[in-house]
């Protein structure tokens, strides 16, 4: 199969595929089961990837990254390859349904939220654009988890979804990787990751050859100190206690070694000079979980290949650049030094001269590698011994220079750029919604899927009926599709007549799903005390919360049981519906994205670092609800202000209430009558009847006494501006008109424009 050419592979498409069908089960295309036909479409597109030439270059990219989102690959690939529309017509013929087949693919666990999802995007747009480069990272047997409501709270299970033929490639690649004495082997497995109408680049994965999946118990449960087992079982395993923060740093120090080895052999193997390194790798360290890839990399130049300690942090500084994705304190990573003895004692001693460098030269505090308290602050790392640091949004990287890492601004303002965010279009339009992609593509032409600034193109179509009520049936046609799903799916009925009003992404205080839910509660209340909506609202939710984060688990336990009391109240259920679907992934949001009215992204101004869900939503015809934060700033810039609606306190606002400490909560809930009826709603007798009391309780007070996210102090402007939007979608002519306006300024959101952005400052390949 490998060594038949693609071009003539796609002209036998249906033979190659009929007989694959016969050679693996001895059937006709027709006679195959479902799951049984991908697996038949799965080797066909491995082999014409395999056929493809790969991309290679003086320069590459090593794009390392605990997490790669990448969604089920199938379609996309067929996509890429150029052949999907030809395979769905030959299916077509044989009374076989793409679409179908496409559910028998079991989703790859191997991400967790936007920065996992930003990954993948990335690998997309480096194949697209012809740049050398490829993602490394950890192949994880269980993901993250896989959420499962059970009694209207959040259980977790492992996410099953390693079959034995998969998009992997088992490679004789495999490497040895010490703790101190403590010697396991790796195992180096490969996705072939095609570009659009391009090359082909890889994603590389490593594993354990001595993992064993029967570690696992009840749930996630397993013993975490088992290293020689338990490495690539599980994304994040739990980390409240110290074995969990040594399993950690295992993982990491796992991934990191592995790397280094691999981009060490490729160095050797194409003779390239190592004191040249920098000329031939840039590793692009994806936030700091493969932070220790610089001191392992001067080790193994000092120890192995006789550099001077000066000559190995030379060349290491100049090959390494930091994404930094947030200015949450507690979520940059600082081991304790004694953990970094334990695991990986051969770092501590180039630990301990990066440190002694950087105090000899500086004697900030805040800008040491290692704290009076004898934490290692591995961003600081990245920061000193990098030659990049970037932030992800125009808003972030600002933030990042004025506040959050102004010490390090003032030492090296060169080091510091932003990079906003995107996303790739093959997935999140011409995949995910082809029916909208077909309507743009016959409008405007074929240009913007290479060219995303060409949906510009469609803003001459604001006056024009036609192409405005076919946008709005298609909108409509996604709405039918998401409600048929969910009712197969959760068993909820929802009429897709209401407005869809969708939040979707990683449950966390700062991304105020709470407040959202406060809003919920104000609008029953008013339905109860006779006020009844002009629009009917489904109020739409996806989200996992990390099972340690106690309160997060708490506000989706609130999400089901408003979801039970709304709409199992025959009043109330006429204008408004909840769903809190489960186990919201990448192929759930492929469904709730393209089928979105109203977008919520009402982070606490200042903490959302930029956000990808909001340019998905945008780019499929959803207006924005949101803070002045992240990219949604960039979003109202593009649009303007008739095109949007924000509300909130803006990011100065937000970061001035921290410094003085001066938010509380409690004086907003005593001030206003709603938010007082709104809050106490939790602990209320409805509430305590469908939920728990310890969840519900806990709750209450963290929003009364704490509310580290303000969500109270941006409540009653957040209601005001959601009501005048429904208000707004009334009026068809308007929204239909923003609709558009969104979808044609999507295309700045592209990550071919981030990537080159990458390349241009950063990586500089080619
Ligand atoms: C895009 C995406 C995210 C990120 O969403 P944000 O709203 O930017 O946090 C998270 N999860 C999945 C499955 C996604 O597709």
């Amino acid at each position: 199969m490998e060594t038949i050419q693609r071009e003539i592979l796609e002209e036998r498409l249906e033979q190659e595929m009929s007989a694959l069908a016969k050679e693996m089960y001895g059937k006709t295309i027709e006679e195959t089961t479902d799951k049984e036909l991908y697996y038949v479409l799965l080797n066909l597109t491995k082999g014409m990837m395999h056929a493809t030439i790969p991309t290679d270059g003086k320069k590459k990219v090593y794009y390392i990254s605990a997490e790669f989102l990448i969604g089920k690959l199938l379609s996309n690939n067929l996509i890429n390859l150029g052949v999907y529309e030809k395979v769905e017509n030959i299916l077509k013929e044989k009374g076989r349904e793409l679409s179908r087949i496409e559910e028998a693919e079991p989703e790859p666990s191997l991400g967790n939220g936007g920065l996992g999802r930003l990954a993948a995007c990335f690998l997309d747009s480096i194949a697209t654009l012809g740049l050398p480069g490829e993602g490394i990272g950890l192949n994880y047997h269980f993901g993250l988890f896989k959420q499962v409501f059970r009694d209207r709270l959040q259980t977790a299970e492992k996410d099953e979804w390693l079959e034995k033929q998969s998009w992997l490639t088992k490679t004789d690649t495999s490497f040895d990787v010490y703790f101190g004495k403590q010697k396991v082997t790796s195992r180096l497995y490969d996705i072939d990751v095609i570009g659009y109408d391009s090359g082909v680049n890889k994603l590389r994965l490593f594993d354990l050859e001595t993992v064993d999946e029967d570690l696992v118990k009840k749930g996630i449960q397993f013993d975490k100190e088992d290293v020689e087992k338990n490495l690539t079982l599980f994304l994040y395993p739990d980390d409240s206690d110290e074995a969990g923060n040594l399993l950690r740093i295992y993982q990491q120090y796992f991934m990191v070694s592995n790397a280094a080895q691999l981009i060490l052999k490729e160095m050797r193997e194409k003779h390239y000079d190592l004191r040249k390194l920098n000329e031939h790798a840039v590793i692009q360290i994806n936030d700091t979980h493969p932070s220790m890839i610089i001191p392992e990399l001067i080790r193994i130049l000092v120890e192995d290949k006789a550099f001077t300690m000066d000559e190995a942090i030379e060349v290491v500084s100049k090959t390494c650049a930091y994404t930094n994705h947030t200015i949450l304190a507690e979520a940059l990573e600082k081991w304790p030094y004694a953990y970094l003895q334990k695991v990986v004692p051969q770092l501590i001693p180039i630990i301990d001269e990066l440190d002694k460098r950087v105090k000899a030269k500086y004697k900030d505090p805040k800008v040491q590698i290692i704290d009076k308290d004898k934490r290692v602050h591995m961003a600081h790392m990245d920061i000193h011994y990098g030659f990049s640091v970037n932030g992800v949004a125009a808003i972030h990287t600002q933030i990042l220079e004025d506040t959050e890492l102004h010490h390090f601004y003032e030492i090296y303002p060169e080091k510091f750029n932003n990079k906003t965010n995107g996303i790739t279009f093959r997935r999140w339009l011409l995949s995910c919604n082809r029916e909208l992609a077909a309507l743009i593509e016959e409008t405007i032409g074929s240009g913007f899927k290479k060219d995303a600034d060409e949906l510009e193109k469609l803003l001459e179509y604001g006056s024009d009926a036609d192409f405005l009520n076919r946008m709005e049936a298609i909108k409509m046609e996604k709405k039918q599709a998401l409600a048929a799903f969910i009712k197969e799916k959760e068993g909820v009925d929802i009429d897709p007549d209401s407005v869809f009003d969708i939040q979707a992404k990683r449950l966390h205080e700062y991304k105020r799903q709470q407040m959202n839910a406060l809003y919920i509660i104000h609008k029953y209340l008013e339905i109860k005390k006779g006020k009844k909506p002009s629009t009917p609202v489904t109020y739409i939710f996806g989200a996992k919360a990390a099972p340690a984060y106690i309160i997060a688990q708490d506000i989706i336990h609130l999400l089901l049981v408003l979801q039970d009391i709304v709409n199992n109240d025959p009043e109330a259920s006429k204008y408004m519906k909840i769903v809190m679907v489960e186990n919201y992934n990448v192929s759930y949001a492929e469904k709730l994205i393209p089928a979105c009215d109203i977008s919520e992204q009402i982070s606490l101004a200042s903490k959302e670092a930029s956000g990808t869900g909001n340019m998905k939503f945008m780019l499929n015809g959803a207006v924005t609800l949101g803070t002045a934060d992240g990219a949604n700033v960039e979003i109202h810039d593009l649009v303007g202000d008739d095109n949007i609606y924000i509300f909130g306190r803006d990011s100065e606002t937000v970061i001035d209430h921290y410094e003085k400490a001066d938010y509380v909560s409690k004086d907003y809930y005593e001030k206003s009558p709603v938010i007082k009826e709104a809050v106490d709603f939790i602990i209320g007798k409805q509430a305590m009847k469908s939920g728990h009391k310890e969840n519900l309780e806990r709750l209450y007070k963290e929003l009364l006494n704490k509310d580290w996210f303000m969500t109270l102090l941006d409540l009653e402007d957040y209601i005001a501006v959601k009501d005048k939007m429904l208000e707004d979608y009334r009026d068809r002519e308007k929204w239909k008109k923003m609709m558009l306006v969104n979808i044609a300024k999507a295309g700045f959101f592209s990550s071919d424009r981030t990537i080159r952005e990458y390349n241009r400052d950063i990586w500089k390949l080619n």
